[in-house]
């Protein structure tokens, strides 16, 4: 399975230009790197300028068209030429209220307009982890319930289509990631709530990645140490230099 690394622009940068300068500086830095998927995923607005490079949306509506002002459709995005979209992000749940029932809807209608699902998760506190830094979601039932709530109805067939991010809200933008160690149990956690939810065989086939404060210093160690499948980036991936440097230094870890 080829390492996915995906830039989450967020709501940056403010102006086409930068996005169009930012989108170049990237492609040519990451020409010849054949072994990682690599996705920027810009604001809808600056999406058909950062060129032939792939592309995701960073947020879709749950319908595919109609009366929902200021929004954005899954049809509208694979239209723009996006292959994913970035669903259930922390920032949407904390600044626009998504819930576990709008994140399942939006999963549902992003797979059928043909778009791959990044499906964010993660927990609030770095609280799940015992004092010996040992993994206690086992016993924390949150991380679990937001896999389950958001692909209720999602079928077999379409598992090979989500991508599953795990993202500790407590390690997004704060400088303070998780550890290699954090990552690999949240992975096997992960997959072994998809292998009861579907098959192990079909679990095996979610791309499980990690996001919080990732840089070019530390990329490498969650896919060597952390056996993730791949970054959602979100700060490094606005300093082209450095989001080329995470990539190539998951080239050559993986
Ligand atoms: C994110 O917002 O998805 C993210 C991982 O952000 P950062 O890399 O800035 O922590």
């Amino acid at each position: 399975m080829k390492k996915l690394i995906i830039a989450n622009w967020k709501m940056n940068p403010q102006t086409s230009a930068e996005a169009e300068e930012l989108a170049s500086d990237i492609q040519q830095g990451i020409r010849g790197v054949k072994g990682v998927e690599v996705i920027i995923c810009p604001p809808f607005s600056h999406l058909a300028i950062v060129g032939s490079i792939s592309k995701g949306g960073q947020d879709c509506h749950f319908e595919q068209k109609g009366a929902y002002t200021g929004a954005v459709s899954p049809a509208m995005l694979k239209d723009m030429g996006c292959e994913y979209v970035i669903v259930g992000h922390s920032e949407r749940k904390q600044y626009f209220g998504e819930t576990d029932e709008v994140i399942n809807r939006k999963v549902k209608a992003a797979l059928k307009a043909g778009l791959k699902v990044v499906l964010c998760i993660g927990e609030d506190t770095r609280d799940s982890f015992d004092s010996k830094g040992h993994w206690t979601h086992e016993l924390d039932p949150k991380l679990k319930e937001q896999i389950i709530r958001a692909l209720e109805g999602v079928k077999k067939s379409s598992i090979q289509n989500i991508v599953v991010a795990y993202e500790p809200v407590w390690a997004i933008g704060t400088g303070n990631p998780a550890t290699p160690d954090d990552v690999l149990s949240a992975k096997i956690f992960i997959r072994k709530i998809l292998s009861n939810l579907y098959d192990r065989k079909e679990a095996d086939k979610v791309r499980v990645l990690y996001g919080g404060s990732t840089n070019k210093k530390n990329a490498a160690q969650f896919i060597k140490d952390g056996q993730a499948d791949g970054l959602l980036v979100g700060g490094a991936s606005l300093d082209a230099d450095e989001f080329v440097e995470m990539v190539k230094s998951i080239h050559e870890n993986s």
